[in-house]
C-alpha cells in the first residue's frame, strides 16, 4: 500500500551517517529539510547532494527544502571566562532581570544579558510579556529605560546561551528577511533547492519580497510561508495566496498565540490551504519523544493521524531526524500512522468543489478526472504534465486513487514530492502523437506494477503536447484495450 501523505525529514548530524541516510530513503522519506539556523553553506550543499544521490540510487526523486533562519530573536551568551564561570543562570520567580541592548552579546550574567535584535527595546512597553526558551521562562516588562528592558520574572527557570525570545501576542517589528537570509538565497540557488521556507513572515508583502529576491538570486524554488507569528495568523488569507505552500510552524506559533490556540488554527489553515490550491505542511514536535525513545507516545500517534485526517499534505520531523537517537524509527512510525489514517472515509471521499466555478480549462479537466476517479473503480490517474499544476489541482480533492505525475522535467518531479497522493514518474513522450504517448504512459505504469490488464486508468494530456498549463483532454481507458481503440 502506498502512503499518500508526504514525510519531510530535517537533516542534521544524525543523518550524516550514510547508512542512516540510506535507511531514511528506504523508509520512504519524500522530502529533506535543510535548517539554515544551523551549519554552513558547504554542509547544506553536501547534505542536499547526498540525499539526492541516495534517493536516485533507490530510483526515485527527493524534494529539498531550504529553511531560512529569519529574524529569530535571541538573548546573548552567558560568559565563560577561564572556563570556570557557569554558562547558564537560574532565574527565580520575582527576580529582576534586564535585557540590555547595549550589553556585549557574549557576557551575560545573573542581572542582565544582551539581545541579538537591538530594536527590541523600542518594540516593547511596560506590561508586555516576553517568553524565553519557548516559554519555559516568562518575563513581565516593568519598565523600558533607553536600551534597557527591565523585567520581573513571572515563571523562573534555567537560562542558557542564545535562547529564543518571543513576545506574547506578537507585535515585534523585525522584518521577515534578514541580511543572512538574503545571503543564504544564493546558497539556495546553488543547491537548486525545490522549496524555500521563509521564517516569521507577517504579510503577503514579505512573501512577494522573498520571491523577488529568490528569482534575482537565480532560484526557481517554491515558497513555503512558515506561519509562526500572531500577525501571520491575522493575515493568513493573503499569505496563503502569495505562497506556494504554508507550514504550520507550531513551535514559535504556540509561544506567540498560546499553545491552546494552535490546534483549531491548524485545522483552519489546512482547510484554507487546500481550498486555495496550496500545499500545507504540519510541523514541530510531531514525534518529539522519539528524539530519545524508540516508540512514539499515543498522543504523538494521534497528533500525526489527526493532521492526516484533516488533510495535510505533509508531516514534518525536526530534531527527531536531525539530532535524535532514532531517526529511522521516527520515519517508520510516521509512515505506519499515516497509512492507517488514510483509510478513513472522510479522507478517501470528497464533496469538495461540487458547486464551484472553475477559472481555467486545465483546472476543469483536473476536477473532471477526480470526479470520475472517485465514482468509477479507477486504479490510477496519470497526468502528463509540464509544470505539475494539473497534479496539484487533482491532489486538492480527497481520493484514494494514486495520481502519477508523468513529466520529463526533473524540477517538476522534485516539486510534486510534497503533493499529497502524487507520485512523480520520469516520462519523456515518445512522439507528438497523443495516441502513442498515452499508450506509452499506460505501459510505463504497467512496468511499475501500478496497473495490470483490465484495470481502469484515467489519463490527462494537453494537445498539442509540451505546453505548460495546456492540459485540455481526459481519457479513460482499460489497460490492455488501448491498442484496439
Ligand atoms: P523552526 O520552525 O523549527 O525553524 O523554529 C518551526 C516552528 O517554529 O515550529
Ligand atoms: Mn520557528
Amino acid at each position: 500500500m502506498m502512503r499518500r501523505t508526504k514525510i519531510v525529514a530535517t537533516m542534521g548530524p544524525a543523518t550524516d551517517d550514510p547508512k542512516v541516510l540510506d535507511k531514511l530513503i528506504e523508509a520512504q522519506v519524500d522530502v529533506v529539510r535543510l535548517n539554515f539556523s544551523h551549519d554552513t553553506p558547504e554542509k547544506h550543499k553536501e547534505r542536499a547532494e547526498a540525499a539526492r544521490e541516495r534517493a536516485s540510487a533507490h530510483g526515485r526523486p527527493i524534494g529539498v527544502i531550504a529553511d531560512l533562519q529569519g529574524p529569530k530573536i535571541r538573548i546573548g551568551k552567558f560568559n565563560d571566562e577561564a572556563n570556570h564561570i557557569k554558562k547558564k543562570i537560574f532565574l527565580e520567580e520575582g527576580d529582576k532581570f534586564i535585557l540590555d541592548m547595549e550589553h556585549p552579546e557574549d557576557s551575560g550574567n545573573q542581572e542582565r544579558v544582551g539581545v541579538t535584535y537591538k530594536q527590541l527595546a523600542e518594540d516593547v512597553d511596560r506590561g508586555a510579556t516576553l517568553l524565553l526558551d519557548d516559554g519555559r521562562v516568562v518575563l513581565w516588562v516593568e519598565q523600558v529605560e533607553g536600551p534597557e528592558i527591565i523585567c520581573r520574572v513571572v515563571v523562573g527557570g534555567e537560562l542558557s546561551n542564545s535562547k529564543g525570545i518571543n513576545r506574547q501576542g506578537g507585535g515585534l517589528s523585525a522584518k521577515a528577511l534578514t541580511d543572512k537570509d538574503r545571503a543564504d538565497m544564493k546558497v539556495v540557488a546553488e543547491i537548486e533547492a525545490d522549496y524555500v521556507a521563509i521564517s516569521f513572515p507577517r504579510s503577503a508583502e514579505d512573501i512577494h519580497e522573498a520571491r523577488k529576491l529568490l528569482r534575482d538570486a537565480g532560484s526557481e524554488a517554491g515558497i513555503i510561508a512558515k506561519i509562526e507569528r500572531a500577525e501571520a495568523v491575522n493575515n493568513i488569507e493573503e499569505i496563503i495566496e502569495a505562497s506556494d505552500a504554508i507550514m504550520v510552524a507550531r513551535g514559535d506559533l504556540g509561544v506567540e498565540i498560546g499553545d491552546a490556540a494552535v490546534p483549531p488554527i491548524q485545522k483552519k489553515m489546512i482547510r484554507m490551504a487546500r481550498d486555495m490550491n496550496r500545499i500545507v505542511i504540519t510541523a514541530t514536535q510531531m514525534m518529539e519523544s522519539m528524539i530519545e525513545n524508540a516508540i512514539p507516545t499515543r498522543a504523538e500517534v494521534s497528533d500525526v493521524a489527526n493532521a492526516v485526517i484533516d488533510g495535510t499534505d505533509a508531516v514534518m520531523l525536526s530534531a527527531e531526524t536531525a539530532a535524535g537517537r532514532h531517526p529511522v524509527a521516527a520515519v517508520s512510525a510516521m509512515d505506519r500512522v499515516c497509512k492507517v489514517a488514510e483509510q478513513t472515509r472522510e479522507v478517501t471521499h470528497s464533496e469538495h468543489r461540487v458547486d464551484e466555478p472553475f477559472s481555467r480549462i486545465d483546472e476543469a479537466i483536473a476536477m473532471a478526472t477526480m470526479y470520475s476517479a472517485n465514482h468509477l473503480p479507477v486504479k490510477a490517474i496519470a497526468s502528463l504534465t509540464e509544470s505539475g499544476s494539473t497534479a496539484l489541482w487533482m491532489s486538492r480533492i480527497s481520493s484514494g486513487v494514486p495520481i502519477y505525475a508523468l513529466t520529463p522535467l526533473v524540477a517538476t518531479r522534485r516539486k510534486v514530492t510534497l503533493y499529497r497522493g502524487v507520485y512523480p514518474v520520469n516520462f519523456t513522450p515518445p512522439s507528438s502523437d497523443p495516441v502513442e504517448v498515452l499508450q506509452e504512459a499506460v505501459d510505463e505504469l504497467r512496468r511499475r506494477s501500478a496497473v495490470r490488464d483490465g484495470d481502469i486508468v484515467v489519463l490527462t494530456i494537453g494537445e498539442p503536447l509540451s505546453k505548460p498549463g495546456g492540459t485540455n483532454t481526459m481519457k479513460i481507458v482499460r489497460v490492455g484495450d488501448l491498442h484496439e481503440d
